[in-house]
């Protein structure tokens, strides 16, 4: 062996999601693999690793780094430095070093294939054992309390390991080496069924026996996943989803059906070739997609839509239920109505006491709630309508470093925050719409958990212009507390459009169509139908939909009809109004009219709207499809089941004058109509020409879609695909929520931007 050969040492730092997730076994079989020596290291930057030995080896070891690494790490950053060879004899995996903790959480994974297989092997030693996981697989995020992810630092710390888990833990080669949660029957966690009195009436194999016997009967029971708690009943019993609805006080909102398989899944929806890749995925998100018209699921589970979200059993516990059932089951998030999910039993037992029969627990305890992910494919785009389990914390690669540490806190609807700090850029999991106390203690909670992780005091906190959003107030009353922290305000739709400027790493010009439900606009009135020409640092609004007003202000919101009789006030006189025989007005009295009219003349309680969501509202009422909202994004849904030939037929007319959008010719169309599919062919169609004619307008700028608008996917099926076939540049989220999920890592962007000159 020749000197220049040898004695030449790297040593390597890797940053990005690398503990936990296997990567110091993976780097340790790379090394021998190579016969290289040295060790690898976890501290609070990521992973350290030093190779020593022959220097084609070091450019293969790199290689295999790169293009091999644990399917759940993320490698967002490698530098290398040569040091002076130290003539070690073997390569080491070192016990963590504590510095500053810095590192990525990973989310929680759904069980791999290897332990479910595992699970079902009757002759290893975990054949139906509950809490099955391994490096791959598992708990993350809900059960740390702490960085580093060590198993002390976790919900898992009670729990002693046997020798067998122990000697697994310890084993490079073993895929559950340092797995933080692995256990077993003799050392892990154990199930336990409790009434509703909260006595354990069976433990084990019986509970889940139990629980079988109570679902089968038709009763609601509440089973703890990873996250939280969830509501479940025989998703193919029309009287249980119906009592189920009538507890949960949820008339119509649609509720999530978990199969044991894709072959089940497939006999109640129609899925394409994508819808199956997001069901499949490690993530297991719930997957909103067609529903078939012979499925046997109950009907109500999705009334009066032809969609439906389906997801996967994705812990070891779901699998062996739904094997045991042989159904699929409605889970849906335990919680009571505007509040967070229930991550305990003795708050599910008072809250949910007269919902369900029984409750199905374990004695590991969830130290960070999650939510179910939802995730639908529009054509090619795959929309993330919530980011939670599975993909949340989410952290982005940041191009522009930053010294000061900044928080932004979102919007007050679909709530997420995120936090940047050195290189790095995090959003939270959703933490839902801060429309109760304990909402908004969920919200403080979580600010709290992100701060103590990264040890993180904001340099700057952004918020919504919005004055009455609860995260606004939240963010000034912080600022008079600490008067050396910044605070900026970012208006609502701008932050819609740099939300997927962030994601894509924009900087430059782009023509941004923010439609979405209602935001505090710059001039006080409610936004909604934005087109912008925006740039990272500031904007303009070019264009939007002409205001009309919302009758009643919130009431309006739940009342589509109240949106349409104020378009019709737009358009028409008193008289008129009142003469007409079309499903709006006929759904008023005459004397509510004229009540209305005199709102709406005088102004009072009617605030002035131009948001597009609300125009789907007005839409629904005018064409006889919804009166009142069940929930927000209902007339969306309908319309979108009502339209199949949007790409046939013409769109109804608008005129467009000083940025101005006119919708009052499309009104004046709508009540000549012939159907309801007619309308919402023809508004769906007119949307999409409305898109387009404005890009062609500024033809040098890409396109950016954004806002709660585009959870709409036949919108973004029929608008992508004309923008591609155009050749234009177009940006649609995919990986962050393009609804309201979204405005916090918007908010960010900015901020990262408007503070970077000062900043580096
Ligand atoms: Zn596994
Ligand atoms: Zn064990
Ligand atoms: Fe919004």
């Amino acid at each position: 062996m020749s000197v220049a050969s040898i004695s030449k040492r790297l040593r390597i730092r890797v940053t990005g999601i690398v503990q936990g997730v296997g990567f110091r076994p993976f780097v340790y079989q790379q090394a021998e693999r190579f016969s290289l020596r040295g060790f690898v290291l976890n501290d609070g930057d990521g992973v350290i690793i030093e190779i020593e030995g022959e220097s084609s080896a070091h450019s293969t070891f790199m290689a295999a780094l790169t293009q091999t690494s644990p399917p759940l790490s993320r490698i967002d950053s490698i530098t290398t430095e040569e040091i002076d060879a130290l003539g070690e004899s073997s390569f080491t995996i070192r016990r963590s070093a504590q510095s500053s903790v810095r590192t990525m959480i990973s989310p929680d994974i759904a069980v791999c294939d290897a332990c479910a297989a595992e699970m079902q092997d009757s002759t290893d030693r975990r054949y139906g054992y509950p809490f099955i996981n391994c490096t791959d697989c598992g708990p993350r995020y809900s059960i740390i309390k702490a960085l580093p992810y060590d198993r002390p630092n976790t919900s898992m710390e009670t729990f002693t390991m046997c020798e067998a888990c122990q000697k697994e833990y310890d084993d490079p080669t073993n895929r559950r080496y340092h797995a933080q949660p692995i256990s077993c029957f003799d050392c892990g966690p154990t199930l336990t069924l409790l009434t509703t009195d909260g006595t354990a009436c069976a433990n084990g194999h019986e509970a889940l026996e139990s629980l079988k016997r109570l679902i089968l009967e038709g009763k609601t029971v509440a089973v703890k996943g990873i996250g939280g708690f969830h509501l479940v009943c025989d998703a193919t019993n029309e009287a249980a989803v119906k009592q189920l609805r009538i507890d949960k006080n949820r008339p119509s909102k649609p509720l999530a059906v978990m199969f044991n398989d894709l072959h089940s899944i497939k006999e109640a929806a129609t899925i394409s070739n994508e819808d199956e890749r997001l069901v499949l995925s490690k993530e297991r998100p719930i997957v909103i997609v067609k529903k078939r018209a012979d499925s046997s699921l109950a009907s109500s589970i999705a009334p009066s839509i032809d969609k439906i979200g389906v997801f996967l059993a994705y812990t070891p516990l779901h699998i062996l239920l739904l094997e045991k059932l042989g159904h699929p089951i409605v889970a849906t998030s335990a919680n009571m109505r505007d509040a967070p999910i229930i991550t305990d039993e003795a708050e599910l037992l008072k809250r949910l006491n007269r919902v369900v029969h029984a409750v199905l627990t374990y004695d590991r305890e969830i130290v960070n709630a999650c939510d179910d992910s939802v995730m639908m494919m529009a054509a090619q785009e795959t929309l993330t309508m919530r980011m939670a389990r599975g993909y949340a914390p989410k952290s982005l690669p940041l191009s522009l470093a930053t010294k000061k540490k900044i928080l932004a806190v979102g919007a007050n609807q679909k709530n997420t925050i995120a936090l940047a700090f050195d290189g790095h850029l995090i959003l939270s999991p959703h933490i839902g719409d801060l429309v109760s106390l304990d909402a908004f203690e969920y919200f403080e909670r979580t600010v709290e958990t992100f701060k103590d992780f990264y040890d993180f005091e904001p340099d700057i906190i952004v918020c919504d212009k919005h004055p009455g959003y609860e995260t606004s107030k939240w963010a000034k009353e912080q600022i008079e507390k600490s008067p050396g922290t910044e605070l900026l305000e970012v208006q609502h739709h701008y932050a819609h459009a740099l939300a997927a400027m962030a994601e894509y790493g924009l900087e430059e010009e782009v023509l941004a169509f923010s439609f979405d439900g209602t935001g505090y606009g710059d001039d006080g009135t409610l936004w909604g139908g934005e087109v912008l020409i925006a740039n990272p640092k500031t904007y303009e609004r070019r264009y939007h939909l002409r205001p009309f007003s919302l009758l009643g202000g919130e009431k309006a919101v739940k009342e589509p009809r109240r949106v349409a009789l104020a378009l019709l006030f737009e358009c028409f006189t008193l008289d008129e109004v009142r003469q007409m025989k079309n499903p709006t007005v006929e759904s008023f009295t005459p004397e509510q009219v004229t009540s209305l009219y005199t709102m709406w003349e005088r102004g009072i309680n009617a605030p002035s709207s131009s948001s597009v969501g609300r125009l789907f509202d007005g839409v629904a009422s005018l064409g006889g499809i919804a009166q009142e909202s069940g929930y927000e994004g209902e007339s969306g849904l309908l319309i979108e089941t009502l339209s199949k030939e949007s790409d046939k037929v013409g769109g109804f007319s608008y005129s467009i004058e000083e940025g101005v959008i006119d919708y009052r010719p499309m009104v004046r169309e709508i009540l000549a109509a012939s159907s309801k599919e007619a309308i919402a062919d023809r508004f769906m169609a007119m949307l999409t020409s409305l898109i387009l004619e404005l890009a062609e307008h500024h033809p040098t700028l890409p396109v950016v879609l954004s806002g709660g608008v585009f959870q709409n996917a036949l919108l973004v099926s029929s608008v992508t695909k004309q923008l591609r076939s155009r050749e234009r540049r177009y940006y649609i989220q995919q990986e962050t929520p393009v609804n309201d999920g979204g405005i916090a890592l918007g908010q960010l962007y900015h901020a990262l931007h408007k503070t970077g000159r000062d900043n580096g």
